[in-house]
């Protein structure tokens, strides 16, 4: 039996992990944690009979009779506390850094959906992961399809890693056309249901930056060894190009629970019942080069990642200030990346040297944006 605790268990990809838990005789739940969903954390521990559980919201977790930890470091003591074998953290935002950090220093593999953890503080997390031996296990549907096209590939012979966009909603556009985008137009994503952050990071192609810089950290290849390709249909999910000439591809249709079963079960594998592809009608898969001059939020990770440090993490809070000021209705889709392109600008980049730096970079890009807005 594999005792895992899910964080973020009331969110698109929590909701989903309970449901893969729930099909793998072997995996048993002994954790969970939102932020204030009392009562979708409540539903969640009958379903599944975890015993620990955390609300960061002290006011939500005041109002329910069960034991639940909260407060800012919720989390951390429910991993000490419920010591299980895996963490999965599908929290979203830098929020879940902290949960990372504390999975891994403890020795326990994390299997992160959590990508802004390894985008605001990568090199921590990954030395956190190195010190003590644990594994990170990619949840994100291109990395987890990056790790299973390279294989035993000797990394000698791996040229670049390939990450598909769908291209979000907007795809096609010219930069004058993004303007005047409404939240409900940009929350309609063509191939994935996911949480709203993440639905506007695809619409932004942010979601895009942010995966090459989670490949960078989970891969360590360079970032001119990254490539980024549009693939509308969402079933090509990443290939690994090998320097005889072979470029090796993981498809299927989109379908988070894949990659979730993936890392939960890993090193087995569990049967699922995800829709196959099937040959009874013709399908195309269509590949188109991504347009950096309309989207430019992609520019500025990319541009951040090289210039590393505390870049990155200035890149993530400035854009979730920016996205979440954009789903309140209090800014248009184009200003949240003349918004983070403004941090990057005004918030001195330093080394990345502990947490406490990578607290002060988010939290300075966070005052700046605020600012900006006023
Ligand atoms: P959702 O917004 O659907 O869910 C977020 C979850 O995190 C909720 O359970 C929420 O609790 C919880 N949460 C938020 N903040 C905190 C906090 N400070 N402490 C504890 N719990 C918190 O997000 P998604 O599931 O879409 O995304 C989660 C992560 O997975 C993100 O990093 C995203 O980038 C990544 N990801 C998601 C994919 C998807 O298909 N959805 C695909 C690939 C990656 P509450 O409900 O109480 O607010
Ligand atoms: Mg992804």
């Amino acid at each position: 039996m594999k005792r895992i605790a899910i964080l973020g268990a009331t969110g698109s990809i929590g909701t989903q992990a309970l449901e893969v838990a729930a099909a793998h005789d072997d995996l048993e739940v002994v954790a969970l944690a939102a932020r204030s969903d009392a009562d979708g954390l409540v539903a969640a521990a009958r379903a599944t009979g975890a015993a620990f559980l955390a609300l960061e919201d002290a006011s939500a977790a005041e109002r329910l009779d069960v034991t639940v930890r909260s407060g800012p470091d919720a989390l951390v003591r429910l991993i000490e506390d419920a010591q299980p074998d895996l963490v999965l953290n599908a929290v979203v935002g830098a929020a879940g850094l902290e949960a990372s950090l504390a999975t891994l220093e403890r020795g326990i593999d994390l299997a992160l959906a959590n990508k802004e953890s390894l985008v605001a503080g990568g090199d921590l997390v990954l030395a956190a992961a190195r010190t003590s031996g644990a594994a990170i296990l990619p949840v994100d549907s291109e990395h987890s399809a990056l790790l299973q096209c390279l294989g035993d590939t000797p990394r000698d012979q791996l040229a670049s890693l390939v990450i598909t966009a769908s291209g979000g909603p907007f795809r096609g556009r010219t930069r004058d056309e993004l303007a005047g985008i409404t939240v409900e137009q940009a929350l309609a994503h063509p191939t994935w249901a996911m949480g709203a952050k993440i639905t506007i990071d695809s619409a932004t192609l942010m979601n895009k930056g942010l995966e090459v810089i989670e490949a960078h950290m989970l891969f360590g290849l360079p970032y001119d060894r990254i490539e980024v390709v549009v693939h509308p249909q969402s079933i090509v999910h990443g290939m690994a190009r090998l320097r005889d000439g072979a470029l090796i591809a993981h498809l299927g249709h989109p379908d988070m629970r894949v990659p979730i079963s993936y890392a939960l079960t890993y090193p087995r594998r569990e049967t699922l019942d995800a829709r196959p592809l099937a040959w009874d009608a013709p399908f195309s898969l269509d590949f188109e080069p991504v347009d950096l001059a309309t989207f430019g939020c992609l520019r500025l990770a990319m541009e951040a990642g090289e210039a590393g440090g505390t870049a990155p993490a200035v890149l993530n809070a400035a854009n979730e200030e920016a996205v979440a000021a954009f789903l309140a209705g209090r800014i248009g889709f184009p200003e949240i990346e003349a918004l983070v392109a403004d941090a990057l600008g005004h918030v001195a980049v330093e080394p990345l040297a502990s947490l406490d730096v990578v607290r002060a970079a988010d939290a300075a890009a966070r005052a700046r944006v605020a600012e900006a807005i006023a």
